[in-house]
């Protein structure tokens, strides 16, 4: 990758750098009483952390100078690059954050990436505070063999890679050489992920997709999606709202096994105590009851398959990229205890 370009706006920052004004320099956890007017603040990160941590400073004390700075030349973080294009209700927070934006003491500063182009001692040593909210770009590997075969993503790339984040544009993830596209987790970003899968192209289009995302998925093979979950129904950490939506997708079948659905004690004790739960449950159930009557074969189908675990990714025949991954069978514990079953294997095929 070729080095980053500073923007004109980079520069500005550089050439505020100067040395400290004050005796004392600060970190977020400095107290009030070591600090002088105006206070003067540095926010590294313009996702809600950041933004909702300036707001804060600007209404809290008067006179106070925000300056927020951000690794990509646009604000908003996850807002911009998390959310999915299809949940535009979720990002008219940004309006919000452009007011802070448009105060004229709060100063936007992009394409400044804390650790390369500034260190956190010249920070320390220019402002009186300096926070910290960069959030968490990082992935939770499963620890498993063949992890790294081509055609395995974390949700954090594929949804940067359709939000037109720049690190990810290039991911071109394959999404013609097979029908199937196996999502391990069934929480609100596997579900993004999953129906940004199946949807309609031309509902897509209204949204603010990535273009070169809309242009892949119209021509994307895809027709069968697996939601994997290592626990049940009652433990999906999904939203009922977010489930609903991905329910009622239009030409989609959902395929959820009857025998899943079974609940135990603890089960029905979770679902006493968290209404979010239960709803979640009586959605799926209702799913699990409902047969679709049209069988045309442009209907895609999204699977949902509880109780698996993934142990292990196999290579295609010619190795180039995943071609399968084998699941272990789990039980919840109280389960395992009442019908003394073993674990077992499962395959299942990504490929045709
Ligand atoms: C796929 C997905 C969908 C989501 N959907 C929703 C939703 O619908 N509703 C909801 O409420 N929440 C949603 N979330 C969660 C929400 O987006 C996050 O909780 C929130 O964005 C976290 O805010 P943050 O400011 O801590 O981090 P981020 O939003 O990640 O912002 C961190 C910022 O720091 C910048 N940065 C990183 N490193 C550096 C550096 N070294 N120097 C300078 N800048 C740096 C980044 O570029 C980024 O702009 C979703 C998350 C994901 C991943």
């Amino acid at each position: 990758m070729g080095r980053r370009l500073l923007l004109p706006h980079t520069r500005r920052l550089m050439l505020f750098l100067r040395p400290m004004r004050y005796s004392a320099s600060a970190t977020a956890t400095a107290t009030a009483g070591s600090l002088r007017d105006p206070l003067h603040v540095c926010v590294v990160g313009s996702g809600p952390a950041g933004f909702y941590t300036a707001e804060k400073m600007l209404k809290g004390r008067e006179g106070v100078r925000v300056d927020i700075i951000d690794r990509l030349p646009t604000p908003f973080g996850l807002v911009r690059s998390g959310v999915a294009p299809d949940h535009p209700e979720t990002k008219i927070v940004v309006n919000q954050f452009s007011r802070v934006a448009a105060n004229p003491r709060c100063s936007f500063f992009g394409n400044v990436t804390l650790g390369s182009d500034l260190s956190l001692s010249e920070l320390r040593k220019t402002y009186d505070v300096v926070v910290l909210a960069y959030g968490a770009e990082s992935d939770r590997s499963f620890g498993i063999p063949g992890e790294d075969l081509r055609g395995i993503h974390s949700a954090r790339e594929f949804v940067w890679w359709y939000n037109g984040h720049p690190d990810m544009c290039n991911l071109a993830p394959d999404l013609t050489n097979t029908d199937s596209a196996v999502v391990l987790g069934q929480g609100n970003v596997a579900l993004d992920v999953a129906r940004i899968l199946l949807r309609c192209t031309t509902e897509l289009a209204s949204t603010d997709i990535a273009d070169y995302a809309l242009d892949a998925l119209r021509s994307s093979t895809i027709r069968k999606v697996y939601l994997v979950g290592r626990r049940g129904p009652v433990q999906a950490a999904c939203t009922a709202k977010e489930l609903r939506e991905i329910l009622g997708l239009k030409n989609v079948n959902v395929y959820i096994k009857e025998a899943d659905l079974a609940t135990s004690p603890a089960d029905k004790e979770e679902m006493r105590n968290s209404r979010i739960k239960r709803r979640v449950y009586e959605l799926l159930s209702k799913a699990a009851t409902v047969h679709q009557e049209n069988n045309d074969n442009d209907r895609k189908e999204l699977h949902f398959v509880f109780f698996r675990k993934p142990t292990k990714f196999l290579p295609s025949e010619d190795g180039s990229t995943v071609g399968a991954m084998e699941l272990e069978k789990t039980l919840l514990k109280e389960m395992m205890e009442q019908l003394e079953s073993r674990w077992q294997l499962e395959l299942v095929s990504l490929k045709n």
